[in-house]
């Protein structure tokens, strides 16, 4: 059965598997910094805060068993979010637009790249473009992702990397800003030290994630239905199961 088939698939990622009899033989090779993680390696990409406030599990599965199938909610969200690079760019008076800017923050241990920054002297507007209506508020997952970002162009900034002028400060001139592609509307919160805290232990549990061997608990519940990882994950038929083999 193909569900029998991915989870075995899973179920024995194992980097120790990999090898055979001739790599057996050859001499072991010293452990030291040559082994360790490039800082590119050992950064995780932004999009996963955001995934992983969905629920880690679904994380677990998309950037550690790198299964990332497309269901239909996602399609329509990639579909439509294409059509964003063809709107006009926002106007920054006397300040710079940039749209996918790529940002690399290896303290942090994250990269990615930024939908949209707007810079003044005097303003910082980061933008997450979603493929929906305004929601009443913005949800969890997008902002702990704005807040990742925020701090991963911090970094980005203030390294030999950067070729834009310096970031305004952050407590007084930073915008985290959503816009809802569908409506055509937007939301905006300020950057506060409370948001920094949340990030920074967003982005540390996603660190947590990525050494797991196994996928974590999962968070079971409405949202499941529109996960594309439940036929692998069947989050409510997997405990009746194991509740049968005991
Ligand atoms: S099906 Fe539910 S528990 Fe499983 S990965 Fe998706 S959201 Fe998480």
């Amino acid at each position: 059965m193909e569900q029998d088939e991915k989870r075995t698939t899973l179920d024995t990622l194992d980097a120790g598997s990999v090898g055979g009899p001739v790599a057996s033989q050859l001499p072991e090779e010293p452990k030291g910094p040559a082994e360790e993680l490039s800082e590119e390696d050992a950064c995780i990409p932004l999009r996963m805060v955001e995934a992983a406030t969905y629920c880690p599990r679904q994380a677990w599965y998309r950037f550690v068993a790198c299964d990332d199938p497309i269901n239909v909610h996602m399609q329509r969200g990639l579909n439509r979010h294409e059509t964003f690079g063809e709107q006009e760019p926002r106007v920054a008076l006397g300040g710079q637009v940039w749209r996918h800017l790529p940002v690399f923050a290896p303290l942090l241990g994250v990269s990615g790249v930024l939908d949209e920054v707007m810079l003044t002297p005097d303003r910082l507007i980061i933008t997450e473009y979603k493929t929906s209506h305004r929601a009443a508020a913005i949800w969890e997952g997008v902002l702990m992702q704005l807040a990742a970002q925020h701090l991963a162009l911090r970094e980005h900034a203030a390294s030999a990397r950067w070729l834009g002028p310096p970031l305004p400060d952050a407590l007084t001139a930073t915008t985290l800003r959503v816009y809802y592609t569908d409506s055509r509307r937007d939301r905006e919160t300020p950057w506060t030290a409370a948001l920094e805290r949340r990030a920074r232990a967003a982005i540390a549990r996603c660190h947590e994630i990525v050494r797991l061997e196994a996928p974590p608990e999962g968070l079971v519940g409405p949202r499941c239905d529109a996960c594309q990882h439940e036929p692998i994950c069947l989050p409510f038929d997997l405990p009746k199961l194991r509740e049968g083999i005991r």
